[in-house]
């Protein structure tokens, strides 16, 4: 049986901030990377804005602001990222804040889906030139704790410690492995909302602030906006056992390919469960299914001139060349209603986020707007962690997304940094 010093399981920001930190400060190390994948299967290939300024992308349960801005320098330090300008911020934050809406300030970056697959080619040919071996395509299956040993779909494998970074994708199969290990964890934090389409001069902050953090009462906020050549899209989520659902998300190709004058944004409202039930992932689980039960199957896309009228959006509010007159880049969406899929009070907070947008940058809620819905952030899986690196056995840690320790690439990658710490400290 083969045996590493550390195996760490996926190829996400976080996988890859604790392999070059811990080849950085310990080169004779030998490390294994396992993907199930090809290639990194998160925001690094979709889209990659990174934003550098706390709190995004930071859980307020695991990070304080001390300890997030000592990682972030050195996530940025490592990635050394083209900070994008910003223009005209003062005049939109100071109408923001007389409506009670707060408009953050971010540091952020942009490489686009092309440029991030360029970025993850780099950096997986760097770490195999430190002498990192990777195996992509292979999937973690367990962990036997007292034997030290992972189970792939290909072999077992031995470790002195392991790094668990699934990523959100991997949330199902996260629980999986802290229920097989007896790790306490809870999951009663769930974000659900829409994603709003437009025509970039209805949204036309966007020409002075890629992604324009707004936040709005009742835990409401914008979220991964694109634009320039900004496109919808659709996950896949569920299991053979509960059936596949769906959930709507958006990326942007580079500066390089040619503009489609659209932009794409969420609205997420951020649920917290309490009992009797705690499980943000069942939630919107059937939230998810519910939706697609309505959208046969797929999301569902309604005009906001629609919505307003109270009425159901149709093949035909798709392609009306009047008012309606942009397509859906995500055509496969169902016309419907999402009101009758939506809770109540997420869609009054959403209602209401996107009328106080609507004040600050005057046209997004155009009749034409498109809202796509669902589009939920399963991101909330916070196991009991023994240390502050993210440890939750003797020599297991579990980083990135998939575990809550962070929601956005740059705070994976510091994630991934401070488990790497753990280790190096213990060593
Ligand atoms: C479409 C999309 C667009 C996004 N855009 C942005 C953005 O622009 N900016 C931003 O900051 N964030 C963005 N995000 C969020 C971002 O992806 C995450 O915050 C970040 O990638 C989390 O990093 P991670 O390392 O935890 O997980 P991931 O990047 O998801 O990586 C996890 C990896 O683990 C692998 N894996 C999972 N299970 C197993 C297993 N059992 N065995 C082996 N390998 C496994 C997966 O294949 C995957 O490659 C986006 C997310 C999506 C889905």
């Amino acid at each position: 049986m083969e045996r590493f010093d550390v195996i760490i399981v996926g190829t996400g920001p976080a996988g890859l901030g604790a392999a070059f930190e811990l080849l950085r400060t310990k080169p004779s190390l030998r490390i294994l990377l396992l993907d199930k994948f090809q290639v990194s299967s998160g925001g690094l290939r979709n889209d990659c804005k990174m934003n550098f300024t706390w709190p995004i992308g930071f859980p307020l349960e695991c990070w304080d602001e001390a300890l997030g801005n000592f990682y972030l320098k050195r996530v940025e330090a490592f990635l050394q990222p083209n900070i994008m300008e910003k223009r005209n911020i003062d005049i939109y934050a100071k109408r923001a804040e007389k409506i009670g809406v707060k408009l953050l300030d971010v540091r952020q970056s942009h490489l686009g889906t092309d440029g991030g697959l360029e970025l993850i080619k780099a950096l997986i040919a760097r770490l195999s030139d430190f002498g990192a071996e990777i195996s992509l395509g292979e999937e973690m299956l367990s962990v036997e704790q007292a034997s030290k040993t992972v189970m792939t779909d290909k072999r077992t494998l031995q470790y002195g410690s392991l790094i668990v970074a699934p990523g959100r994708g991997g949330f199902a199969f996260l629980q999986r492995l802290m229920e097989d290990l007896g790790v306490d964890y809870h999951d009663n934090t769930v974000d659900i909302g829409i994603r709003i389409e437009t025509r970039e001069e209805h949204y036309s902050i966007v020409r002075d602030y890629y992604d324009p953090k707004f936040l709005f009462p009742k835990k409401t906020r914008t979220f991964c906006t694109n634009s320039h050549s900004a496109h919808v899209v659709q996950e896949r989520y569920g299991d053979q056992e509960t059936g596949p659902w769906y959930s709507v998300n958006g990326h942007a190709w580079s500066e390089q390919r040619a503009s489609n004058g659209l932009v794409n944004f969420a609205i997420l409202k951020t649920v917290t469960l309490t009992q009797p039930l705690a499980s943000g992932q069942k939630y919107a689980q059937m939230l998810g299914h519910l939706a697609a039960l309505l959208g046969g199957g797929k999301p569902i896309m309604q005009r906001i001139g629609d919505f307003r009228l109270g009425k159901r959006s149709f093949a035909d509010s798709f392609t009306d060349d009047d008012l309606y007159d942009f397509h859906p880049t995500l055509p496969s969406c169902t016309p419907g209603d999402i009101s009758l899929c939506i809770p109540a009070k997420t869609m009054r907070a959403i209602w209401n986020a996107l009328k106080l947008l609507d004040t600050v940058v005057p046209g997004v809620m155009h009749p034409s707007t498109i809202m796509y819905y669902p589009e939920i952030k399963l991101y909330a899986n916070r196991p009991s962690f023994v240390d502050e690196y993210f440890q939750v056995l003797p020599g297991i840690y579990f980083a990135g997304d998939g575990a809550g320790t962070s929601r956005g690439i740059t705070a994976a990658w510091a994630s991934g940094l401070r488990a790497a710490d753990g280790i190096l400290k213990s060593s």
